[in-house]
């Protein structure tokens, strides 16, 4: 007879309780804990926090990698660019003017966006209980 291992996936595993996704991933944006919306998710500008000083909330689960830089350059990317285009079509003005400009606004533009960019990476990865943010996963799997 075949016995069924705690470890092992089943119908009843998948039933944990739900996390609010855009409610985590606001407060990430805010770069607060997204489970209680008030601890800080940040101990410096890209580093998080090892737990939440709130709820304690072990942050040291999350996988942002590089995500939260391609989606900086996405969102700026489709900001910067269509403005350039449109101010090039229409006004045409010098390029050191343009340089002048564009460079600047990219460069502050990505700075303020990647930690607010971040917290919310790792909100989503929080609700979703990806990586090590789900504490029923089965042992025998890696968290990486
Ligand atoms: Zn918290």
């Amino acid at each position: 007879m075949e016995t069924v291992s705690p470890a092992t996936w089943t119908r009843d595993t998948g039933h944990a309780e739900k996390r609010d996704l855009w409610a985590a991933m606001k407060r990430g944006f805010r770069c607060r804990c997204p489970r209680c919306g008030e601890g800080k998710m940040f101990r410096a500008f890209l580093k998080t926090a090892n737990n939440c000083s709130k709820c304690g909330l072990d942050f040291t689960p999350h996988r942002a990698d590089d995500l939260p830089a391609y989606l900086v350059i996405v969102v700026v990317g489709h900001i910067v660019v269509p403005a350039a285009l449109w101010i090039e079509t229409n006004y045409s003005p010098a390029v050191w003017l343009q340089l002048a400009i564009y460079l600047p606004l990219t460069f502050i533009s990505s700075l303020l966006l990647l930690q607010p960019i971040k917290g919310a990476v790792v909100g989503f990865q929080w609700a979703l209980r990806m990586h090590g943010f789900d504490e029923n996963a089965p042992g025998d799997i890696p968290p990486v």
